[in-house]
């Protein structure tokens, strides 16, 4: 069983989808590695590195797609790639299946065997694949970075013999994994966080990180599904919570929107109003500009002034922390193919409660209802 790890193409993306240590475990667990020549350069990692622990390095692209039985990608690969494999060959990795369903037609079309970590399931089994929560544990983090390093003051509370220096205040839309390292590395640094979620369960865990969590009378509606995932709200107790956020951005350095609702557009926490409102030299980042953004008039990937506040929302920022984003991804992707190698062979169980689940397309055949979905939307 060949596993093939190529260069990512997106100029801007710096990750390898594994790392040498990962590389060793698949090695010993009898699976062949063949990583394509500076693949992990991005990350720090040489080809003498991935030799070391066993993997083959090879140069041509498309002789290496042509030889993989599996494919482990960080982005989607383009559809030429997936016209290079072998019939019935794997791809693994974010296969963005539900905002992009139909750049996997070409996938389905060619007999791929695709799985997305976008859908490895978040039961406790599989906690050890959850790219997702690691993905956004590096860009909550990195947030935070930017806000400091982009506001004319400083995070912590000084006091010198030239005065005292006030802590900085950061403004956190969204308790979830991203939030939640967002709030973590905000008092890290020094500042005075507040944070607000529809969820009554980040409450708890905001208070717990030191942050201040700002509560609104949402009308007792039901804010989250079984799953503990928020859910759409109203417009009315949207605007509520917007009315909240609008006042406390007021005294805000730094507001870092994490806002997301699975499957949905990302839900509007701050209108042109809020951000008036804001002080001059404040910085908002949206972090849900893929989905839609939590700002009006965020653009992905583009930065803007507004009443001199600064408007950026990053798409991609795991890829600026390359290093322990690649880490954290080719670990969760080396559990996730654990579960496909039995004895050094490729063993596809779709009756099992992870690899299931986590498939989009198979012999043909679109294999996710939610995907399935999602393409009957845009038909
Ligand atoms: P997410 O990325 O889907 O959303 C981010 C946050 O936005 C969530 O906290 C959500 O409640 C919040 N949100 C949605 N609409 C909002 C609105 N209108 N106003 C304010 N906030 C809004 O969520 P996530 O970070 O992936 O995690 C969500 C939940 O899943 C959390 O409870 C988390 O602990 C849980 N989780 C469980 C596992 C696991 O069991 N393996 C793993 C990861 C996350």
């Amino acid at each position: 069983m060949n596993i093939v790890v190529l260069n990512e193409t997106d100029a801007s993306e710096a990750r390898v989808a594994l790392m040498p240590d990962s590389v060793k475990k698949l090695i010993a667990a009898k699976a062949s590695v063949t990583i394509e020549s500076g693949a992990g350069l991005g990350a720090a990692r040489t080809d003498d590195q991935y030799s070391e622990v066993g993997a083959a390095i090879a140069h041509d692209r498309n002789q290496l797609l042509s030889s993989a039985d599996v494919l482990v990608c960080v982005s989607r690969p383009a559809e030429e790639d997936f016209r290079a494999m072998k019939k019935g060959a794997v791809v693994l990795g974010f296969l963005r299946p539900l905002d992009e369903p139909a750049k996997l037609t070409p996938a389905l079309e060619h007999g791929l065997t695709t799985f997305s970590m976008e859908l490895v399931p978040r039961i406790t089994r599989a906690q050890a694949m959850d790219a997702l929560s690691s993905m956004a544990t590096v860009a909550g983090y990195k947030a935070v970075l930017l806000g400091a390093d982009h506001i004319p003051r400083m995070f912590p509370l000084l006091m010198t013999a030239a005065g005292t220096v006030p802590p900085a205040r950061v403004l956190v839309l969204g308790a979830g994994v991203a939030g939640l390292q967002a709030i973590a590395t905000a008092r890290r640094l020094g500042a005075v966080v507040e944070a607000y979620d529809v969820r009554a369960a980040a409450g708890e865990q905001v208070r717990s990180l030191g942050g201040t969590f700002l509560e609104v009378d949402l009308g007792g509606i039901q804010t989250e599904d079984k799953g503990g995932y928020a859910v759409e709200l109203s417009e009315e107790a949207l605007q509520r919570g917007r009315n909240l956020i609008a006042e406390h951005a007021k005294a805000a350095d730094v507001i870092i929107t994490t806002a997301q609702v699975p499957g949905r557009r990302a839900p509007l926490l701050m209108d042109e109003a809020a951000v008036a409102g804001m002080k001059r030299g404040s910085i908002v980042i949206d972090l849900s500009g893929a989905t839609g953004g939590n700002v009006r008039g965020s653009r992905p990937d583009e930065t803007f002034e507004r009443d001199g506040v600064q408007i950026i929302a990053p798409t991609n920022l795991p890829a600026t922390v390359p290093v322990h984003a690649s880490q954290l991804y080719s670990r969760n992707v080396t559990a996730f193919l654990n579960l496909l190698i039995k004895d050094g062979e490729l063993h596809l169980d779709m009756n099992d409660d992870v690899v299931g689940p986590s498939c989009v397309t198979h012999e043909g055949s679109w294999m996710n209802q939610r995907v399935v979905e999602a393409l009957k939307a845009i038909t």
